[in-house]
């Protein structure tokens, strides 16, 4: 039988039983997330559970990673779902504060990583990525996991903890796990709920833009401008669709990469209806 999910409000709480599990000498993963949980957080999950005996999954939609016109009012929060999936995965506890006990009446300190927050959807979302990286280094300090799971589709993110983590000597180890995907290659993602039945077919057309990528990379083709015109002609063809981006970039700098030599990233953007949809894979 498994031991009954706890649900936490406040700090105190959380820390109270993360404590009480380290006290037995439980390892303790963190899978952070923005609720409206699916397939792909639990794999998060399930990779969490597999290498820790104690799993605390954050529920909590950040408002300082918003920007102003952006969705943190409209975003999703089914949280009596949430809590079924997360208990189904065998989370031991779930965080889920509100912004109130995130950030108190005044804040005044933020985690900025330089460069890797510039390029790519940091051109795009200007301070998402400073709020990313604040609320991280909060749950990282409030929780005080061995681990902290993260997901490949938001690489810039990905890549952004673990420079902050490694900045800032967080002692602790930062996992990236695969994209999920639909049947049709569509990255699964909160924010494919605010699509139409008709942009939900178009937005397939950016993940057979990454593979005509990795299709030319594999046939030899080094020049990512020739590559990036071919993947740009495919999101061209999305009905309704404006592409924020399409890029070929260094696995580690996120500088654009002009040759395909080494440890390579094709990241796209393209916002579709009301949706704002980013994937990209490794090449
Ligand atoms: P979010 O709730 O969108 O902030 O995501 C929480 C975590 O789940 C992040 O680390 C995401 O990268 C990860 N994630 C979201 N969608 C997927 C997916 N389709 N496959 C794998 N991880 C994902």
């Amino acid at each position: 039988m498994g031991v009954i999910m706890k649900l936490a409000k406040t700090i105190e709480s959380v820390r109270t039983l993360v404590k009480a599990a380290k006290g037995k000498g439980k390892k303790v993963g963190l899978v952070p997330t923005m609720g409206a949980l699916h397939v792909g957080h639990v794999s998060l999950m399930e990779a969490a559970a597999k290498e820790c005996e104690f799993v605390v999954v954050s529920i909590f939609v950040n408002p300082t990673q918003f920007g102003p016109g952006e969705d943190f009012e409209k975003y999703p929060r089914p949280i009596e779902k949430d809590l079924e999936i997360c208990e189904k995965a065998g989370v031991d506890v779930v965080f889920n504060p509100t912004p109130e006990v995130m950030y108190g009446p005044e804040s005044l300190t933020w985690v900025t990583v330089d460069k890797l927050s510039e390029p790519l959807c940091g051109r795009f979302r200007p301070g998402h990525f400073r709020g990313v990286a604040t609320v991280c280094a909060k749950l990282f300090n409030i929780v005080l996991p061995d681990v902290a799971y993260f997901g490949q589709k938001d690489v810039q993110q990905a890549i952004v903890i673990k420079r902050m983590a490694a900045d800032l000597n967080m002692p602790l180890e930062i996992v990236v796990c695969p994209t999920v995907r639909e049947k049709d290659g569509l990255a699964v993602s909160s924010r494919n709920k605010y699509l139409s039945e008709q942009e939900r077919k178009e937005a397939a057309k950016i993940y057979k833009s990454l593979q005509k990528c990795r299709e030319m990379a594999e046939a030899g083709v080094m020049d990512s401008n020739e590559i990036v015109a071919q993947m740009r002609s495919i999101l061209q063809q999305i009905k309704g669709g404006r592409i924020e981006y399409a890029e070929i970039v260094d696995a580690e700098t996120l500088e654009n990469a002009d040759k395909i030599t080494g440890k390579t990233i094709a990241a796209i953007a393209v916002k579709l209806g009301p949706a704002r949809l980013i994937d990209n894979v490794l090449i």
